[in-house]
């Protein structure tokens, strides 16, 4: 077993790290205060190829594997969460397309994003009343000659207001089996009919946009079905699983950025007479969230390597997701707690990154549904 990097893997890793200490940092607190993304951040992001960085050259992407965007999305995520989500959901957007699309569905929606033409893709699945059960959904497209006529609405989007194409899920065939009764559609952001609707108001990663959804006889080509008709949950099962890597990895970088911080600061506050890193109430604090940060990427790693490798990964990126996205929001926690007072107020970064964090063991799938995709692969349900 060889848990060292590859010399590309390094140089993809500190590429990204310095682009992110230099570009995307020094802005994050200001984009979370004025709640906006920064579109020339994410332009920039596609120029190095942040985009599309599990993609096929031909189609545009960067095509330098799993393992180095786990390492990128860390990076990304320790410099600022809510570009760091941008470009989770855009990459998983590029490669469900490419994984499920018809070649000419690639060539017309993967290059743009991969580019930067489109400044991000989205993800619409989740409904008001289908969350973690998007089997349980009610938006529904009918089959009208060349078209299927889309209505129903959409939550909790990201990257709703700036996304140029968006995988949309609805159901085609009320009457089938579960599994069978939803598409996926590619909708370009102006299709009429087609509505970006309320902001959500978030506790964090405020610099991103989430967005409701409307879509009221919206006419999308039937030639911009993705994969067969039925295909749809499978689609985004397994859309999920790859995405979960990226969820993960961001979880690893805002854990980390916070108790780097806080290590740093225990160095430097005195409390009687001595730095607080002295007194071992404190260096045990340190000591357990450096432990489970670390236990966190190699769990997202492995998912990552195995994803490479092109072997089942579903298990493992759901306990990279959960471990990661717990450790991270404990590691918040008793960041917060090594600051005192200065880590509860807006002066320090902490308690950003303590709100930026929470939703990471939410989205994607809860905690509780990863737990149940593991159960069942353990117990072979
Ligand atoms: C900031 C943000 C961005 C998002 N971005 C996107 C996006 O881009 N695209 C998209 O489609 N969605 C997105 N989502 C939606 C997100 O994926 C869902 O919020 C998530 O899957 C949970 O669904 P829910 O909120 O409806 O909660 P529910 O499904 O209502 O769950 C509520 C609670 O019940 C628990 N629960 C549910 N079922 C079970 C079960 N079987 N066993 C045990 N516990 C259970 C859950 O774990 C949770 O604790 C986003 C959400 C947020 C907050």
């Amino acid at each position: 077993m060889d848990f060292s990097l590859t010399n590309d893997e390094k140089m993809v890793r500190d590429m990204v790290r310095d682009f992110a200490g230099a570009e995307l940092k020094p802005k994050a607190a200001e984009l979370d205060r004025e709640h906006r993304m920064d579109l020339g951040s994410l332009a920039r992001m596609a120029e190095l190829g942040l985009m599309g960085m599990n993609i096929p050259a031909a189609y545009g992407g960067a095509e330098v594997g799993v393992v180095p965007y786990s390492l990128a999305m860390t990076e990304v995520g320790r410099a600022c969460a809510s570009t760091a989500v941008t470009m989770s959901v855009t990459n998983m957007v590029a490669e469900v397309i490419c994984a499920f699309g018809s070649e000419e569905q690639k060539r017309k929606y993967v290059p743009p994003i991969c580019s930067g033409i489109f400044a991000a893709g989205a993800f619409g699945l989740t409904e008001s009343m289908a969350g973690s059960d998007p089997a349980g959904m009610k938006t529904q497209a009918v089959r009208e000659g060349e078209f299927y006529r889309l209505n129903g609405s959409k939550l909790y989007i990201t990257s709703a207001e700036y996304a140029g194409v968006f995988v949309v899920w609805a159901i085609t065939d009320r009457g089938g089996p579960r599994s069978r009764r939803i598409s996926a559609f590619l909708v370009e952001h102006d299709t009429p009919g087609f509505t970006i609707g309320k902001a959500e108001e978030k506790m964090g990663q405020r610099g991103s946009s989430t967005n409701e959804l409307i879509l009221e006889d919206c006419l999308v080509p039937a030639e911009n079905l993705l994969g067969a008709e039925g295909d749809g949950l499978k689609i985004a099962l397994m859309a999920l699983d790859g995405g979960r890597i990226g969820i993960g990895s961001l979880a690893v970088g805002i854990g980390l950025e916070a108790v780097d911080y806080a290590r740093d600061y225990a160095r430097e506050r005195y409390q009687f007479g001595r730095p607080i890193a002295d007194f071992q109430a404190i260096q045990w604090q340190l000591a357990d969230s450096y432990t489970e940060l670390e236990s966190g990427q190699l769990l997202v790693l492995r998912a990552a390597y195995l994803k490479q490798r092109k072997e089942p990964f579903s298990k493992e990126a759901s306990m990279g997701k959960l471990w990661a996205s717990e450790a991270a929001n404990r590691a918040c926690y008793k960041a917060i707690q090594i600051l005192g007072g200065n880590g509860y107020t807006a002066e320090y970064p902490i308690e950003r990154f303590y709100r930026d964090v929470r939703v990471t063991t939410i989205y994607e799938g809860t905690s509780e549904i990863q737990r149940l995709v593991i159960a069942r692969q353990i117990l072979n349900q």
